[in-house]
């Protein structure tokens, strides 16, 4: 009697027990999803954003700690709790020194696409390991560890090196592809997802007045920038769980899931179009779907969730100045040329520049050592050049870079996190508040701002205490967190701290 009056109260009894482990770990990114999409449309959400807000442990004031704030380094940073200047993901793409080449966050000749044509993609340039990793290694290799998104970046960073498989879209087929890296051919249950042409059946549908074209080559493309494109998602993410059985064995299981489509109608739209509020609130019900097939399998009160997105974006600049605000766009073709003039002027003829990328410049360092140049007088030279130009706020060279140097304050830390010795460029460059680098229409994302850089993190699940928590943490906490639930090693490149504050003791 005594007892059961104890325990009457079931959540004091749960408290005093260490919090059981969950079947599965479920992580969702919301590609380019502000912190302020949460509270903009919060009277809008009764799906599975409602459920996060309302039943998870809300970080309020949760940011990315390096530039730039794009996808594959946003993705790279979630499960690894790694810097780019550890996890060596500097970018989506980079000027690699050693293959005198451009590659990709993934790119990987060595491995080929399955179920479309071409090479594949690996994490193999990922150096550090992620929670799936230390998942697998602690389990020995039994935990299942399963990647999906439309972007392959985002599908294979966040699910790390020893993932069973990771699946992305391929615009060209419109299937679900994988890579030789993770199989010797694209397994059957994915084969049987491809089979009936999902993604066909969007041909010509209308959605907010913009009509998806009615020819294949033309709309597995114009798809991805609908909600469609993470219908698709959750669709093949259920699929997965299914066949993958993830969440019904003894060990952990991993699952990360990136949604892409908001990214590609953010770039397109503009956070204040209805486009952006559409997409948000089909994002709602789309996780509702998940969350209750997940539940169907595994159980509730049986997987913890972890919700984030790998970076905000900017207003579109015509919006902005039309509302008194400051912005605008500044040509990377004149960076480059600016950068290209005064180094003939002061060196002579040859091609100084070998790539750029976003805010990032890499210099022609072969010509550089043929001339018997020094190298860091002529990044000074190029940096001088840049700073010359209009809203650009800071140029930081690699020396200041690696050495710590420019202004003292968050910025320059961001920067210096977002550096690495043998991928970063020569020369970075961080325009004015609310300016980007590139012309055209629409906004994009890669400034160290709030605007770029404030996510949203939620974890929701056993052991996890709901309520807002307004202290600041950084998107890196994450992994530590997640490591020190699942009682394995925390992953080697993390320099997060473990959000103690919400975890049930
Ligand atoms: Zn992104």
């Amino acid at each position: 009697m005594r007892k059961a009056l104890l325990c009457a109260l079931a959540a004091l009894c749960l408290a005093g027990a260490a919090p059981k482990k969950p079947k599965l770990v479920l992580t969702i990114v919301v590609d380019q999803f502000r912190y302020d999409y949460l509270t903009r449309f919060r009277n809008e959400y009764s799906g599975g954003l409602a459920r996060l807000l309302t039943q998870g442990a809300v970080f309020t004031n949760a940011g990315y700690i390096h530039v730039p704030a794009i996808t594959a380094v946003g993705h790279s940073t979630i499960l690894t709790g790694a810097t780019p200047s550890m996890s060596g993901i500097v970018g989506n793409d980079w000027y690699d020194r050693d293959e005198a080449a451009r590659v990709s966050s993934v790119s990987d000749a060595k491995t080929q696409l399955l179920g479309g044509s071409g090479p594949g993609s690996s994490p193999n340039r990922l150096l550090v390991s992620t929670l799936g990793d230390e998942l697998k290694m602690a389990g020995g290799g039994k935990p299942r560890v399963i990647g999906v998104s439309l972007k392959d970046r985002a599908a294979i960073l966040p699910s790390g090196h020893m993932a069973d498989g990771a699946f992305w879209f391929d615009p060209k087929t419109g299937n679900f592809v994988s890579s030789s890296y993770y199989y010797k051919e694209l397994p059957p249950w994915v084969q049987q997802f491809n089979a009936p042409r999902p993604a066909d059946k969007y041909r010509g549908v209308t959605w907010l007045g913009h009509k998806l074209p009615e020819d294949n080559a033309r709309l597995f493309a114009a798809l991805e920038a609908t909600p469609f494109g993470n219908d698709l998602i959750e669709a093949f993410t259920e699929q997965a769980l299914a066949a993958e059985q993830l969440g019904t064995r003894e060990s952990t299981d991993l699952l990360t899931v990136s949604f892409s489509s908001n990214d590609y109608v953010g770039h397109s739209y503009g956070p204040d179009s209805p486009e952006v509020r559409e997409t948000a609130l089909a994002t709602d019900r789309q996780l509702e779907k998940l969350f209750q097939a997940v539940e169907r399998q595994v159980g509730a009160g049986n997987y913890l969730v972890v919700f984030t997105a790998d970076h905000g974006v900017a207003p579109v600049p015509e919006v902005n100045v039309a509302r008194k605000m400051p912005g605008g766009r500044i040509d990377g073709a004149v960076i480059r040329a600016a950068v290209q003039g005064a180094l003939v002027k002061k060196y002579g003829a040859g091609d100084w520049v070998t790539a750029t990328f976003d805010l990032a410049l890499y210099l022609n360092q072969p010509l550089i050592a043929q001339k018997k140049l020094d190298l860091a007088e002529v990044e000074r030279e190029a940096a001088r050049a840049i700073q010359a130009l209009p809203h650009v706020s800071r140029v930081y060279t690699l020396r200041e870079m690696t050495q710590g140097g420019g202004v003292r304050d968050a910025v320059s830390q961001k920067v210096a996190n977002g550096f690495h010795w043998r991928r970063g460029p020569d020369v970075e460059l961080i325009p004015d508040p609310y300016w980007m680098v590139g012309t055209g229409k629409g906004t994009g994302h890669a400034t160290p701002y709030g605007y770029d850089t404030h996510v949203p993190v939620i974890f929701m699940g056993p052991g996890i205490r709901p309520g807002q928590y307004h202290a600041s943490i950084a998107v890196n906490d994450i992994a530590p967190t997640l490591a020190t639930i699942l009682e394995i090693e925390t992953p080697s490149g993390s320099i997060g701290r473990v959000l103690t504050e919400m975890l049930v003791d």
